[in-house]
């Protein structure tokens, strides 16, 4: 049986080109030039072709590229904001990943999403407004028959879709369960000792079990310890001022949380950290209990985006631990508005999901780096500071 899905929100997507608020061509991104593109410029006039060639870069052992302006947007775009070659030869010319930005699918064998990048904010406004009951729309076809690891990772994704699917959970809650049991899901398959029963199992008691862990985590007898938690946000926080995100959804210049952060690695400052880490999540719990009608969506689609877990982007665990530093990070955004502005608005929370995809999704560099250092890859040692975020929502 194949499943198809359709992110609802790309019904009818239309690129607002100039009009958009974040171009992607104004990113300092890395436009590749596909090999059909360019056998497609090689066959212009000599006039043309030049025009062209003269705008791609090659460096060493790198695919050929898009240039840049000096301010690094796409050297293609011209002073309306609009795109030189579209103009002049037409849509078929420029580059493949340009044709197809923001769409994307993530598939395995039998499962296949046609999707949409929220780096997009036409998307991300799309997403919202779109009525996000049903995120994606489904159909299924018969189809021949996988072989045995497709069937496990589906069925892995439907436990996942369950999980987000707990209404009344709470969402940090949600987060630390999905770490928790995937990544003992993703030992067993590597060690191919996953039974396509234990997830059945793990299915069919999913309610008694989180309604276990939400009680613990009420009476407070799970949570994350003051030193672990101090030096995790520590880390998140580096995360977020080496991503060249917007210094706007960075903390105040002389602000409590950027001193802490930048002070010395103690036990001592780590202790002091997660104090008015946990003093900004009180403080923003109003905020996330507004967000919550769109982080509840946002986290399924965003999920599904990452191609986690049928067919993760990177590793399983990368992908699973890649994905939720992403989401801290988005969080430590969300505190710093609630901070600076006294709430997290709306819009501000749209505005935030394209900064982080953008400057984290869109980016490998958090993913080669765990890749490098498998210590932050020893999930379990962490992943109770998960139940901290969005929390209220
Ligand atoms: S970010 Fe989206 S709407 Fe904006 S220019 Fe790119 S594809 Fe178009």
């Amino acid at each position: 049986m194949n499943q198809n899905f359709h992110l609802q929100a790309m019904e009818g997507f239309v690129c607002t080109g100039s009009q958009c608020p974040r171009s992607c061509c104004s990113e300092n991104w890395v436009i590749g030039i596909d090999a059909a593109t360019l056998e497609k410029w090689q066959h212009l006039g000599e006039e043309d072709r030049q025009y062209l060639l003269d705008m791609v870069v090659a460096p060493e052992s790198q695919p050929q590229q898009m240039g840049k302006n000096p301010n690094k947007s796409c050297v293609a775009l011209n002073r309306d904001k609009l795109c030189d070659i579209q103009l002049r030869f037409g849509h078929d010319f420029i580059p493949e990943v340009c044709r197809t930005f923001p769409r994307s699918v993530v598939q395995n064998e039998q499962r296949c999403v046609s999707t949409g990048s929220f780096s997009c904010p036409e998307i991300v406004q799309r997403f919202f407004s779109s009525g996000t009951q049903t995120v994606f729309s489904r159909s299924v076809e018969p189809s021949e028959k996988s072989d045995a690891s497709t069937l496990l990772l589906n069925q892995a994704a439907d436990v996942l879709d369950v999980i987000l699917s707990q209404k009344k959970l709470p969402l940090g809650v949600m987060l630390f369960y999905i770490t928790d049991v995937f990544n003992d899901i993703f030992s067993l398959y590597h060690a191919g000792q996953l039974q396509p029963q234990a997830l059945q199992s793990l299915e069919d008691n999913l309610g008694a079990n989180l309604q276990d862990i939400v009680s613990l985590v009420n009476r407070g007898e799970i949570r994350p310890d003051s030193v672990t938690a101090g030096s995790f946000w520590r880390s998140i926080y580096s995360m977020l001022t080496t991503a060249d995100i917007h210094t706007k959804y960075l903390s105040e210049p002389g602000s409590k949380l950027k001193q802490l952060m930048e002070s010395p690695e103690s036990h001592e400052n780590y202790q002091k950290i997660y104090q008015h880490i946990s003093f900004m999540r009180k403080n923003a719990r109003k905020s996330m209990k507004l967000l919550n009608p769109m982080l509840r969506p946002y986290l399924k689609a965003y999920f599904t985006n990452l191609g986690f877990p049928f067919a993760p982007k990177y590793s399983h665990e990368i992908t699973l631990v890649n994905g939720m530093l992403n989401l801290a990070v988005l969080q430590i955004m969300l505190w710093n508005q609630n901070e600076t502005h006294g709430t997290v608005g709306k819009q501000t929370f749209k505005e935030c999901i394209t900064e982080m995809d953008r400057r984290l999704v869109q980016n490998s560099n958090v993913a080669m780096q765990l890749q490098s250092d498998s210590h932050m890859l020893q999930v379990e040692k962490y992943c109770l500071c998960f139940i901290d975020l969005f929390s209220g929502a």
